[in-house]
């Protein structure tokens, strides 16, 4: 048995492209889940030929990328030359290190429906001012039980173990609720969360619905969730990073100092960030606020 209390964080609206998402993390009410940074839940929607969801070259710091649709696909390309198509239930896995950069590309007719996630994991120091990665996985191990199926994106659940990269002790999984209750072990060491995508998911008698995240703490070594339908939802989790991020735009650094050194190389079209070979233009913005504020 556990004290934890069940926390619902409202996320937020966001604008990506011409795209409307639900920003689960960060919020003002919570930073971080374990390593993880940042969570995006974008549709379910149906797409039009004059609604366009592409994603144009942009770079990225310190962090991977975590691409999981529920439906649609998305052409992947980045500065390491990786062209990758991602559908439902595959795994698009991308290491910034000290440089990458990326386009997400909707190459059919634009039409059908779309439903995913997007989520950044902050990489510990050890590896943050490495390389750049891609990982893709056609598909991932389930662990299957009564009433859930949990697909492993990263990280152990259960008894059951992901092969993607990680470089910290964090964990991703896709729960699908069948309807009805099931108990499932956790770590105590690490802190949970998850964010519904469909459906309804009761955790400790609080209703946890699209549109937020629930925080369920620390020192969990189970967890009792129940649903009256199918019902679908991500769990995230990990050891609490102790490192102090900040963050600005796509970057996942320390300093100010970090961040302004990053837009610079990419505003000037520098080789650290690399080139992708997509057809869009690249993504340009305006320098950080304090550099702003010093011309
Ligand atoms: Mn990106």
């Amino acid at each position: 048995m556990t004290d934890n209390r069940v926390e619902i964080i409202e996320s937020c609206e966001a604008q990506v492209a011409e795209l409307r998402v639900r920003r689960a993390l960060p919020t003002k009410g919570r930073r971080t889940v374990g390593a993880w940074c940042f969570v995006d839940h974008m549709g379910p929607m149906s797409l039009s030929p004059d609604r366009s969801i592409d994603v144009a070259p942009h770079p990225h710091l310190g962090l991977q990328t975590v691409t999981w649709l529920f439906g649609g696909e998305f052409l992947h390309r980045d500065s390491l030359g990786s062209e990758q198509l991602i559908r439902a239930g595959q795994l698009n896995l991308m290491t910034s290190g000290h440089g990458v950069a990326h386009s997400e590309e909707n190459p059919g007719l634009r039409s059908g429906e779309m439903h995913g996630m997007q989520l950044w994991v902050a990489q510990p120091s050890m590896t943050r001012d490495g390389g750049a990665d891609f990982e893709h996985f056609d598909e991932l191990p389930r662990a299957e039980m009564a009433n859930l199926t949990g697909t492993v994106l990263v990280g152990t659940f259960v008894d059951v173990s992901s092969p993607a990269r990680r470089d910290s002790d964090h964990v991703g999984v896709e729960l699908d609720f069948h309807g009805g209750p099931v108990t499932v072990a956790l770590d105590p060491t690490y802190e949970y969360a998850l964010i519904v995508a469909n459906g309804a998911v009761l955790v400790d008698d609080v209703v946890i619905r699209p549109g937020a995240l629930a925080y369920l703490g620390a020192g969990r070594d189970e967890c009792r969730f129940d649903s009256s339908g199918p019902s679908r939802a991500m769990l995230i989790g990990g050891v609490p990073f102790d490192e102090r991020l900040f963050m600005w735009w796509n970057f996942v650094a320390r300093t100010q100092d970090e961040i302004s050194d990053a837009w610079r190389a990419w505003a000037t079209g520098d080789a650290r960030f690399g080139h992708v070979a997509s057809p869009f233009a690249r993504i340009e913005v305006g320098p950080p606020p304090w550099l702003m504020a010093l011309r």
